[in-house]
C-alpha cells in the first residue's frame, strides 16, 4: 500500500470524501495564514491567532479522524458536509470578531465555504446551513458592533451584513439548481442505460422469431471456431430451409408465412438440446450450431423437430398446411475457416433440395 492509498484510503468513495475535505481545509490555511500576517503586523493578537489556529486545525484534524476511520459511515450524510460547513462558518464568525480592520476579508472565506457544499448538499442541508450562516454571522457582526464599534462601525458593518444576507442564500439557491440538474442527469443516466440494453437486444435478435440474428450468429461461429482446439468437443452446423416457403406465402398470404416462421422457431427450441444455439440466417433459412457433437450421432435433434414438426399445426385454420424443411449439415473441421464450414453446409442444402426436400444431407 503507498503513502496515498495510507492517507486517503483505498475505497473510492471514501477516498473522495477525504479529498474533498482536505480541500475544504484550504479555507482554514488562508485563515491562518491571514492572521499570522495581520498578529506579524501587530494587527491582531498572537494569542488570538494562536487560539484560532489552533481550533482550525484541531477540527481539521477531527474531521480528517472521522473520514479516515469511517465513523463518518454511522451518519445518514456520510460525506459530513453539512457539519464541516457548520463548523466552518463558526470559525470563520471567531476570525471576523478577532481579525480587527481586516475583518471584511473574512467574508470572502465565508462564502466560499458555502461554496464547497453546493456541489454535493442536497437542497434542504443547503438551506440549513445558509440560514446559519446568515444567523451566525449577522449576530457576530451586531455584537461586534455594539462592543467594538471604533473597528466596526455600524456604517461600514450594514453593508457587509446586506452582502451576508443576499449573498448565502443566493448560494443556497444555486445549490438547490444543482441538485435538480445532478437529479434530472441520474434519470437521465438510467433512462440511457435502458436504451442501451433495449439496443443491444435489437441488434442480437430476430422480432419474428425471437432468435438470434445472423450478426450475433456470425459472432457466436467465430468464437466457436476460435475456442476449437484438439482437446475440445468439436461442433457442427446444420443449414436450415423450409421447404416451399414461397407457396405458403402465395397461397395463405405472408402473415401466415410469418405464423410459420414464428411457429419453427419456437419448436426448434422446445424440441433441440439446450446448448444448441439456432439463428435465423435470412428469410426462411435458420442456421443451428450444435457443441459438443463428437460423440452420439450429430443429427438426432433435428429429425426429432421433423418428426415433432409433422404433427405440428401451424395455423388451426389450415389444417393441411405443415412445415417441413430441407438441411444441410457438417462438421467443423479443426483449423479451417468458419466461412468454409458455412459454404459445405450450403452445399449439402442445395442437394437435400435437389434430392426432394424434406430430408438431411451429411457431409
Ligand atoms: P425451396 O423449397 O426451394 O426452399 O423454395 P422456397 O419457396 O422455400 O424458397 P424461395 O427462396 O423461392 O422463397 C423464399 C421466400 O421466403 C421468398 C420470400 O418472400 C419469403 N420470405 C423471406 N422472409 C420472409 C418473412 O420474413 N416473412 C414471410 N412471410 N416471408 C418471407
Ligand atoms: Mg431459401
Ligand atoms: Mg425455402
Amino acid at each position: 500500500m503507498n503513502l496515498l492509498d495510507l492517507l486517503l484510503s483505498t475505497d473510492k468513495k471514501q477516498r473522495l470524501r477525504i479529498r474533498r475535505s482536505l480541500l475544504a481545509s484550504l479555507v482554514f490555511l488562508i485563515s491562518i495564514g491571514m492572521m499570522i500576517y495581520l498578529s506579524y503586523i501587530g494587527k491582531m493578537s498572537i494569542q488570538a491567532t494562536s487560539l484560532l489556529s489552533l481550533g482550525m486545525i484541531s477540527t481539521c484534524l477531527a474531521f480528517y479522524l472521522a473520514l479516515r476511520t469511517g465513523f463518518n459511515l454511522r451518519f445518514k450524510e456520510p460525506a459530513l458536509t453539512l457539519p464541516q460547513i457548520l463548523v466552518a462558518m463558526t470559525w470563520i464568525c471567531a476570525a471576523y470578531a478577532n481579525t480587527g480592520q481586516a475583518h471584511a476579508g473574512t467574508l470572502m472565506l465565508y462564502a466560499l465555504v458555502m461554496v464547497f457544499g453546493i456541489f454535493v448538499m442536497e437542497p434542504r442541508r443547503s438551506v440549513i446551513s445558509a440560514s446559519y450562516g446568515v444567523l451566525a454571522m449577522v449576530s457576530t457582526m451586531l455584537y461586534k458592533m455594539l462592543t467594538d464599534s471604533q473597528v466596526y462601525p455600524w456604517q461600514i458593518e450594514i453593508v457587509y451584513l446586506l452582502l451576508v444576507v443576499t449573498i448565502l442564500p443566493t448560494i443556497a439557491r444555486l445549490s438547490e439548481q444543482l441538485s435538480a440538474m445532478r437529479r434530472r442527469l441520474k434519470i437521465q443516466k438510467n433512462d440511457l442505460e435502458q436504451a442501451c440494453t433495449q439496443l443491444e437486444r435489437v441488434a442480437a435478435y430476430d422480432e419474428l422469431t425471437g432468435l438470434i440474428n445472423r450478426r450475433r450468429m456470425t459472432e457466436v461461429l467465430a468464437e466457436h471456431s476460435r475456442n476449437q482446439t484438439r482437446q475440445t468437443e468439436g461442433f457442427a452446423i446444420a443449414m436450415i430451409d423450409l421447404d416451399y416457403f414461397k407457396m405458403i406465402n402465395d397461397k395463405y398470404g405472408h402473415a401466415i408465412g410469418d405464423q410459420v416462421l414464428s411457429v419453427f422457431g419456437e419448436s426448434a427450441r422446445k424440441v433441440l438440446r439446450e446448448i444448441d444455439i439456432l439463428s435465423r440466417w435470412g428469410g426462411e433459412e435458420f442456421l443451428l450450431l450444435m457443441p459438443k457433437t463428437n460423440n452420439g450421432h450429430p443429427n438426432i435433434g433435428i429429425e426429432r423437430l421433423r418428426a415433432y414438426l409433422a404433427c405440428v399445426q401451424p395455423c388451426q385454420q389450415i389444417p393441411e398446411l405443415k412445415i417441413s424443411f430441407s438441411v444441410g449439415f457438417t462438421s467443423y473441421e479443426k483449423g479451417e475457416s468458419i466461412y468454409d464450414t458455412i459454404k459445405r453446409a450450403d452445399g449439402a442444402l442445395y442437394e437435400a433440395k435437389a434430392k426432394g426436400r424434406n430430408c438431411t444431407v451429411i457431409i
